[in-house]
C-alpha cells in the first residue's frame, strides 16, 4: 500500500476532517473514487483505522502515529531532494515516488544529518507536536505527488 494513502489521510485529519471519503482521495491523488474507495479499506484492513461504509476512513490512534513518522519520513527525503538541487515541488515528487523504499539505514543518516533542521523545503514542519495543527491548514505537499505508479 503507498504510504501516500497513509499520509493523505492524516493530512484531511489535520485539515479538520475526521472520517475522509473517497472523493477527498481521488480529487487530491487523481485516482477514480472506486479505486480511492479500495484504498481507504485496505487501510482499515491494516489496522490504522476504521472503514465506516457510505462515509469513509477513520484514522484511529496507531494510524495516526503511522501518519506522522511517514510523514517525517517524507519530509526528511524532500530535504534531501532539495540539497541535491530540485526546486521544492519536484524534491516533493520524488520523495512521493521513492518513500516507500527507503531503508532505515537511510532515514536514520537523514535524521542525523538535517536534525537542527525544522522545516521541509516546502515549509512544513518536519517533526509536527502532537496536539499542534489537529484541524489547521497545512501542506502543499501531496497533491502533485502522483502523477505515476499509483497502482502499486
Ligand atoms: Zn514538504
Amino acid at each position: 500500500m503507498r504510504e501516500i494513502y497513509i499520509r493523505l489521510a492524516y493530512k484531511a485529519l489535520r485539515e479538520g476532517i475526521d472520517v475522509v471519503g473517497p472523493s477527498y482521495f481521488s480529487s487530491k491523488l487523481g485516482i477514480s473514487k472506486p479505486t480511492a474507495q479500495e484504498a481507504l479499506i485496505r487501510l482499515a484492513e491494516q489496522n490504522l483505522g476504521e472503514y465506516i461504509p457510505k462515509k469513509g476512513f477513520r484514522l484511529n490512534r496507531t494510524g495516526i502515529e503511522r501518519a506522522r513518522e511517514l510523514t517525517k519520513k517524507h519530509r526528511l527525503m524532500e530535504c534531501l531532494f532539495y540539497e541535491l538541487g530540485m526546486p521544492p515541488e519536484n524534491a516533493c515528487r520524488e520523495a512521493t515516488r521513492l518513500e516507500e523504499h527507503a531503508s532505515p539505514e537511510l532515514i536514520n543518516l537523514l535524521k542525523t544529518i538535517f536534525i537542527n533542521r525544522e522545516l521541509c523545503p516546502c515549509g512544513n514542519r518536519i517533526e509536527e507536536g502532537i496536539e499542534e495543527g489537529l484541524g489547521e491548514g497545512i501542506d502543499e505537499e501531496i497533491g502533485e505527488g502522483i502523477e505515476e505508479g499509483l497502482d502499486d
